[in-house]
């Protein structure tokens, strides 16, 4: 008989296999899998108590917290669907998903409670909110005391079935209004089951939550890491003497992180030179990291890197870079460079470059072409959006929106959002390859580059740049830079000096704003903004 993939099994396997180890390290405090087990039904009945049952839907905004990581298990074995909220937004955008997702209980952490003050009144589904470390100030039910009085004993779960939405996880929003991806519990199992494969996740593991859990990529996490028995420890902000400090604390071994953290991460060690004197095995990022990158992950700090491509409509992850012992003896600038691709395809899934016809382009390393997925991983459709899913979903591939190339090894290699492409005299240019040079520069710290229109090529790429503490840089200096290191078509035409780059909460460069300040400066309206 089918056993049903629900996610909840993952908490009962750390339990039985791991119930007197500790499972969680947060805010100083270290719990065992067998309370964070209990924590859980505690949170179940409590929901229960609530007027919570199988199908609603529970919002959660907070950091990554013990709170957090419990709140997954006690409203999964409840049948009910996870929301989680991206602590950056403002609050029109919770009102928006809240009213949008008809969640019914809120939880939010004080630090963010604020956020939520001046929407209240305009929430059309939340009966609830529980706030956890309550102050004085508010009048919302306290987690802790909230807690307290329900039992830590075993809660009777519904029969869920695989198919049932286990979670409703808003787009990033970096090319728009952020649209909710439903998932499967037969989604995130499958997933989870994939990735701590590839990512060779162990009981030995004791891995660093940077990456928030409300996002996609962090998503996952308390999934293989549970299911695994490894020590999670959790951390409010993505701080580079903070992560420095926990790697020697608790022994880090493994992390994910967005590509800007990674980058702020080598900064800091640039400088201060933190002591390490137990070895990270692996960093993991997704979201476009420049080659550079990962030069100085290996070489600095002497981590191995993976890079993975993935969209939170797939759950997310559908690419891995080609890992160390796969490489064999190529050079170590050869590993490099395949490393900086996002790679083959992961188990159980199936991804293909294809034109505009739908037919895939020549496995040539050059022809670029829309990446397309097919796995387990793909989402059940958009919440509430079904012309969006059609558009999305067709004949069972995913469309990410996304351009690539494919080489003879069926390696992948991300070229760029498509709204991201320059077209420049009828050649496309990625915005990736032209910020990847750009890094490397002394005096760059962050690059953005998009499209600008241009007289004669129609569009050429502008870069925007944040400098290097201490350091300086001319526009003409950076224009002739690029030049020297690029094919002439693809060098920067222009450079805007910022103090920062907008970013998503999981450090994602959002390009549709640099686009609306840009074309806000020339007086018109411009394409993707
Ligand atoms: P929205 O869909 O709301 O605009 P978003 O696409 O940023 O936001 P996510 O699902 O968090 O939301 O991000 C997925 C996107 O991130 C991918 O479609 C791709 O553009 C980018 N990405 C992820 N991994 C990589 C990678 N390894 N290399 C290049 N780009 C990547
Ligand atoms: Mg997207």
């Amino acid at each position: 008989m089918n056993v049903p993939l629900v996610v909840t099994h993952f908490l009962d396997r750390a339990v039985s296999l791991y119930g007197d180890k500790t499972g969680v390290i947060c805010d100083g405090k270290e719990i065992t899998y067998k309370q964070l087990y209990e924590r859980a039904n505690q949170l179940s009945h409590g929901l229960k108590d609530l007027g919570v049952t199988k199908g609603d839907r529970v919002a959660y905004l907070a950091p990554n917290t013990l709170e957090m990581l419990e709140g997954f298990y006690g409203i999964f074995q409840l049948g009910a669907v996870m929301v989680p909220l991206n602590i950056r937004l403002k609050p029109d955008d919770y009102l928006f998903i809240l009213n949008h997702s008809e969640s019914k209980v809120l939880f939010v952490d004080q630090e963010l409670y604020h956020l939520i003050v001046p929407i209240k009144n305009q929430l059309q589904t939340v009966e609830t909110i529980i706030v956890h470390y309550k102050d004085e100030d508010t009048n919302e039910i306290a987690y802790d005391e909230w807690l307290a009085q329900y039992p830590t004993t075993a809660f009777e779960r519904p029969d869920i079935d695989e198919n049932d939405i286990c979670s409703l996880l808003y787009t990033s929003g970096t090319t728009g209004k952020p649209k909710g991806v439903m998932l499967t519990h037969r989604n995130n199992y499958l997933h989870a089951l994939v990735a701590m494969h590839h990512l060779r996740v162990s009981d030995r593991d004791n891995y660093l939550h940077v990456l928030p859990m409300f996002h996609v990529n962090g998503w996952g996490a308390p999934f293989y890491y549970t299911a695994n028995g490894a020590t999670q420890i959790c951390l409010r902000k993505a701080v580079p003497e903070w992560i420095f400090n926990c790697i020697e604390k608790y022994k880090v071994s493994v992390m994910h992180m967005a590509p800007t953290v990674l980058n702020l991460l080598l900064q800091y060690y640039e400088q201060y030179k933190p002591s390490i004197s137990h070895p990270v095995r692996v960093v993991i990022a997704g979201s476009a990291p420049p080659p550079a990158f990962v030069t100085r992950v290996e070489k600095e700090l002497g981590w191995e890197f993976i890079q993975v491509y993935g969209m939170t409509e797939s759950s997310p992850l559908s690419t891995v870079s080609t890992i160390r012992s796969h490489l064999g003896d190529l050079p170590l600038h050869e590993q490099y460079r395949m490393k900086a691709k996002a790679g083959h395809a992961m188990i159980g899934c199936e991804v293909k470059v294809v034109n505009e016809q739908g037919e895939e382009v020549p496995h040539d390393g050059k022809t670029i072409g829309e990446l397309i997925v097919r796995s387990n991983g793909v989402m059940k459709g958009y919440w509430k959006n079904p012309e969006a899913t059609m558009e999305t979903i067709r004949n069972g591939w995913l469309y990410t929106g996304d351009m690539a190339t494919v080489d003879q090894y069926g390696n992948i290699d991300i070229v760029d959002r498509k709204k991201d492409i320059i077209i420049s005299g009828g050649e496309n240019i990625s915005s990736i390859e032209v910020e990847g040079v750009l890094y490397d520069h002394p005096a760059v710290l962050e690059a953005a580059v998009i499209a600008v229109p241009h007289k004669k090529w129609g569009e050429t790429p502008h870069a925007f740049v944040v400098t290097r503490p201490g350091h300086h840089v001319t526009e003409q200096e950076l224009i002739a830079f690029s030049r020297e290191k690029l094919a002439h078509f693809k060098a920067i035409t222009g450079v805007t000096f910022v103090d920062e780059l907008p970013k998503t909460a999981s450090g994602k460069i959002q390009k549709v704003h640099l686009r609306k300040e840009y074309w806000n400066t020339l007086g018109k309206a411009g394409r993707y903004v």
